[in-house]
């Protein structure tokens, strides 16, 4: 049974205060909002509103992190909305739910880091923090640059030099735990084929896990709806894909997507690409050309007419009312 709660004057002031736009407060608290409107509280309490706010200098950005502890895996983002954009967090598209999802491990909570900011504040809390964790090994898993100002920081330098690298790896009895522990050094070896100078690791292959982890193309277009968790597969098993691009849904090994052409949809339709050749359409009285086309089917499309074809192949003179020729490049 829920419990009815009755929104005294006291009760519906502490629960505003949570939010600072009135927005915010309407759609987290939803009843406590009513109570207020019903009331009248609602201008009674302190609100910023969110037209004339000024979100460079008002001190209300967060800075938080997602650690995945035992992955030494970081994520360290910077919002206003700290609900919502935890919210966002859970959805399928966050790399912090892809994550959890490929290793099966659950969202660990979001910690605070930093609060009350401004804008400028929280961006350089957030670098601060991104190469803090850097320095710690730690791999992250933001997309985007961070920094005071859109992408002004470059400042990702690589700190795995060769000889950092060894002294990693020494640590490991296997690649897998090596990958496991230090995946942001692992990668670097793996890059610089450096695992042959490390005997003493045994040589054997990837797994999925860390195919997808290593492949950021395959990692992208891992089937997080049909598939079950990443190391669940061998890599010679079948697995469902989807395309970033089109949507479309396949089956095919880890093994097989290695040294495939990708998306078969795709695939497809860029061969059809390949050999449309483009054709010239042209003024029947003074053979002039008026319009060159991609293709048979766009100039078919354009005139609404399927003889194009004939025309080509010296079957039919004209088609739409116009002469039509492969087009020469000049
Ligand atoms: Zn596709």
């Amino acid at each position: 049974m829920k419990t009815r709660i009755f929104w005294t004057f006291d009760l519906c002031k502490n629960e505003a205060l949570k939010y600072k736009l009135k927005k915010d407060f309407r759609q987290n608290s939803p009843n406590a909002y009513a109570a207020a409107i019903k009331h009248k509280w609602l201008n009674k309490f302190n609100w910023l509103n969110s037209k004339s706010i000024n979100l460079n200098q008002s001190k209300i950005y967060y800075v938080y992190k997602y650690e995945f502890i035992n992955y030494k895996t970081i994520y360290i983002g910077l919002t206003l909305r700290i609900k919502e954009r935890a919210q966002q967090h859970l959805q399928s598209t966050s790399p912090i739910y892809k994550f959890s999802k490929i290793y099966n491990i659950s969202i660990p909570s979001m910690d605070i880091l930093k609060s009350n900011l401004t804008q400028k504040e929280a961006q350089y809390y957030e670098d601060y923090y991104v190469k803090y964790y850097k320095d710690l090994g730690y791999t992250l898993l933001n997309k985007g640059k961070t920094g005071i100002g859109i992408g002004s920081v470059g400042g990702m330098h690589c700190k795995w030099t060769k000889p950092k690298c060894f002294d990693e790896a020494k640590k490991y009895q296997t690649r897998g735990e090596f990958f496991t522990k230090c995946p942001s050094a692992y990668k670097v070896v793996l890059k610089n084929n450096w695992f042959k100078d490390m005997p003493w690791f045994i040589k054997r292959r990837h797994n999925v896990l860390e195919t997808l982890f290593m492949n950021t193309k395959l990692n992208k277009e891992w089937n997080y709806e049909k598939n079950k968790a990443a190391n669940e597969y061998k890599v010679s098993e079948k697995v469902w894909w989807k395309c970033s691009k089109c949507n479309y849904e396949w089956l095919t090994s880890t093994n097989k997507r290695l040294n495939d052409r990708g998306c078969p949809r795709c695939a497809q339709k860029s061969r059809v690409k390949k050999f449309s050749k483009p054709i010239d359409m042209l003024e029947v009285k003074t053979n002039k050309i008026l319009k060159t086309f991609n293709s048979i089917s766009e100039a078919e499309s354009y005139i609404n007419s399927k003889n194009i074809y004939k025309v080509l192949n010296g079957t039919r003179k004209k088609a739409g009312g116009f002469l039509w020729q492969y087009h020469k490049e000049a």
